[in-house]
C-alpha cells in the first residue's frame, strides 16, 4: 500500500495574519520520514537518492539539497548556516554515499545559502554561483556574519559564526543565461527567473526527478520574510516562468512544505 506525506498545513492554518489563504492542500507521495543526521540538521529522502536537508537554526529553519545525481558525482544546492553543519552534512554524505565529487550551487548571496562554500571548497568541490551572487557575497561577507551574530542568543553559535569564513564559488556564470550542468545523462538547470526575493536568486530544476529547488524564490512560510532585497513588482512576474517546469516538487528556501502550490502560494503573498 502507497504511504503518503500529509503536507505540514496546519503550520499555514497557523498562520491567520498571513495575506495570503494556505495553499491548496495538495497530498505527495513520500518514501519515507525525516531522519535526523547530527544536531538540529534532518534530512527526508523525497524521491530516490534525493535528500531535501533541514537545518534547525535560531534565525530561522532552512533548507538546502543532496542529490545522488550519478555513481560519482553528488549534488549540494545549498547548504546550512554555518561551517560546522555543513561538515555534519558532508560527513554523513560521505558515511552513506562514500567518495564522491561534490559539485555545489549557491542559489543567492545570502548566508543560508554560501555558509557551506569554505568547506566544500576545502573538500575540493566545484562551486557553482551567477556572477552577481559572487560579487554580492564578496562585498557582504565582512559584514553579514557580524550582523547575524548579533541576532542569536547562544554563546556557541556566536563562537562558530565569529570563526568561519565566507568564500565565494570557484565557478561563475552569467546571471541572465543561467547554466546547465550534466551528470553523466542526468541535469541540473539552473535557471534565472527575474528579480524576486533578490536580485541574484536562481533556481534549480532536475528535470529527471522533476524537482524545483527554488530556494528564497520560492516562499514555504505563511508570511513574506526578508524582503529589503526583494522587487515586489517583479516577482510575480518572475513566478509566472516557473511554468515551463513540469516540477512534482517545490522546494522553498525556508518551511517543511515542498508542493508546487507554493508557487500560487508565493505570489499571493507578493501581490
Ligand atoms: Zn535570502
Amino acid at each position: 500500500m502507497k504511504r503518503f506525506l500529509v503536507l505540514p498545513i496546519l503550520f499555514f492554518l497557523a498562520a491567520c495574519n498571513s495575506k495570503a489563504p494556505a495553499p491548496a492542500h495538495t497530498t505527495l507521495p513520500s518514501p519515507a520520514a525525516p531522519v535526523t543526521i547530527a544536531p538540529n540538521l534532518s534530512v527526508l529522502e523525497i524521491e530516490k537518492g534525493v535528500f531535501v536537508v533541514s537545518h534547525e537554526f535560531p534565525i530561522a529553519q532552512a533548507n538546502s539539497m543532496v542529490v545522488d545525481i550519478s555513481p560519482k558525482d553528488l549534488l549540494i544546492i545549498d547548504a546550512p548556516w554555518t561551517s560546522a553543519s555543513t561538515r555534519d552534512l558532508l560527513k554523513w554524505a560521505k558515511d552513506t554515499f562514500g567518495d564522491r565529487k561534490i559539485t555545489a550551487i549557491n542559489t543567492h548571496s545570502h548566508m543560508d545559502r554560501v555558509a557551506g562554500n569554505d568547506v566544500f571548497l576545502a573538500e575540493g568541490a566545484d562551486v557553482y554561483s551567477s556572477d552577481l551572487t559572487i560579487k554580492y557575497v564578496k562585498k557582504s561577507k565582512p559584514t553579514e556574519l557580524k550582523s547575524l551574530a548579533s541576532r542569536v542568543s547562544d554563546p556557541a553559535i556566536k563562537a562558530e559564526f565569529a570563526k568561519m569564513k565566507i568564500r565565494e564559488a570557484n565557478h561563475s556564470f552569467p546571471l541572465k543565461e543561467g547554466k546547465t550542468l550534466s551528470f553523466g545523462e542526468k541535469k541540473a538547470e539552473i535557471f534565472y527567473p527575474g528579480h524576486g526575493h533578490t536580485k541574484d536568486n536562481v533556481v534549480v530544476y532536475l528535470p529527471d526527478y522533476k524537482i524545483l529547488y527554488g530556494g528564497c524564490f520560492i516562499v514555504g512560510l505563511p508570511k513574506l520574510g526578508y524582503i529589503k532585497e526583494a522587487d515586489l513588482k517583479e516577482w510575480p512576474k518572475a513566478l509566472d516562468k516557473m511554468s515551463r517546469f513540469d516540477a512534482k516538487w517545490v522546494i522553498p528556501g525556508h518551511g517543511t512544505s515542498y508542493s508546487p502550490d507554493l508557487i500560487e502560494h508565493t505570489k499571493k503573498l507578493v501581490k
